[in-house]
């Protein structure tokens, strides 16, 4: 059956690693159809919007998004998918391919996921002056200083909802369920024991129903150094936002490069898939923007759309084309164009 792919090739250098990867998706022949809404600065010019109505009709009739980095005026598309289609629960895979530029003695091995709980903590967005605060007298146990004390500044709304652990943590135990059957849960339930400890508390206990999967929890610093120190121990990784936003970056890194890193937001009923990097503003126009990212983010589309055996072989070539080691790009010590390493991966499907 015919399944229809909402393409946002992003802003900056983004879409020159988004056209070859799904140039080479057309070429598979798998019955996939691209379209190509307008966001951004280009709708906004045509249509009067930055997300005009005929760009969420096309998102919302796709089977799946493929999103390529967005900076400015097309983000207002990555709101709609990710609050508006509720896509709760942030993959990023942090897989180790023999033969990239990691700065481990030993990156061998390494195969974990974060799971981000991708709508609630810091990022409902509720911020302000701290004035604004004062009148409500807010007392208890974890405040340490009465806030209106605290004089002028901002506050931001950090929120944890039940509804909201259970549903990502259900997630992650099945995931865990398909790969190695252990999940971490990693939070700073040590000092924010109102939002972080509840975090905890929600995630162990729908862990609990989950009794083939091994659970355990660190403080979020002693996960970082952890993942640093012993990568090739984490599976699945359960935690909040910021936490997930920020680790999953320097999990990237861990990798060798930002460019590495595929993510993948799912919801109940939608999913969208990005590179876990930004628009890589500093080399637009140069072609040499790193294009595993978005072809191992468009793998997991695959899989999503019920094509796995596509989504598997595609992983593989990614493999084979940096065991060979010679269509490699700059960030990882190469000469080859984004165009020559799909090229390349291409090939050796
Ligand atoms: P954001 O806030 O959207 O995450 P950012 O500006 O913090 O964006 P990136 O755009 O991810 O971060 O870029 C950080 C650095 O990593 C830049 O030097 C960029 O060139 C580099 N980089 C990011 N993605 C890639 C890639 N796919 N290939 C090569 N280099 C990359």
């Amino acid at each position: 059956m015919l399944k229809t792919i909402a393409v946002i090739e992003g802003d900056d250098a983004a879409p020159e690693a988004m056209r070859p990867t799904v140039e080479l998706l057309q070429s598979l022949n798998l019955g996939l159809e691209f379209q190509h809404p307008q966001v951004g600065e280009a709708a906004l010019a045509a249509e009067g919007s930055p997300f005009p109505d005929a760009a969420r009709a096309t998102i919302d009739a796709a089977d799946a998004t493929l999103f390529g980095s967005t900076s400015g005026l097309s983000g207002a598309a990555l709101m709609y998918l990710r609050w508006g289609k509720q896509t709760y629960a942030n993959v990023r895979p942090c897989q180790h391919l023999p033969g990239c530029a990691s700065p481990l003695a030993r990156p061998e091995g390494i195969d974990f996921v974060i799971v981000r709980e991708n709508l609630e903590d810091l990022y409902v967005g509720c911020e302000g002056p701290l004035e604004d605060l004062a009148p409500l007298g807010l007392t208890g146990r974890t405040i340490r200083r009465p806030v209106h004390e605290l004089g002028a500044g901002k506050y931001a709304i950090k929120a944890i909802t039940r509804v909201g652990v259970e549903r990502v943590t259900r997630f992650a135990c099945e995931l865990a369920r398909q790969r190695r059957g252990q999940l971490t849960c990693a939070t700073k339930h040590n000092m924010l024991r109102d939002t972080d400890g509840f975090f905890l508390e929600v995630a162990r206990e729908v862990a609990a129903d989950y009794p083939d999967v091994a659970f355990d929890a660190f403080i979020v610093d002693d996960f970082a150094c952890r993942m640093i120190r012993e990568p090739q121990r984490f599976d699945v990784v359960v935690m909040p936002n910021l936490y997930g936003d920020i680790l999953s970056d320097a999990a990237g890194g861990l990798l060798g490069s930002l460019g590495l890193a595929p993510s993948a937001c799912y919801g109940d009923d939608y999913a969208y898939f990005e590179p876990a990097h930004g628009t890589a503003p500093d080399i637009a126009g140069q072609h040499i923007i790193n294009p595993t990212a978005t072809l191992l983010s468009a793998a997991l589309m695959l899989d999503y759309l019920e094509l796995p055996e596509a989504g598997a072989r595609l992983r593989e070539a990614v493999r084979r084309v940096y065991a060979q080691g010679d269509a490699l790009t700059p960030d990882q010590g190469g000469r080859a164009t984004t165009e020559d390493l799909c090229g390349a991966v291409a090939a050796a499907l």
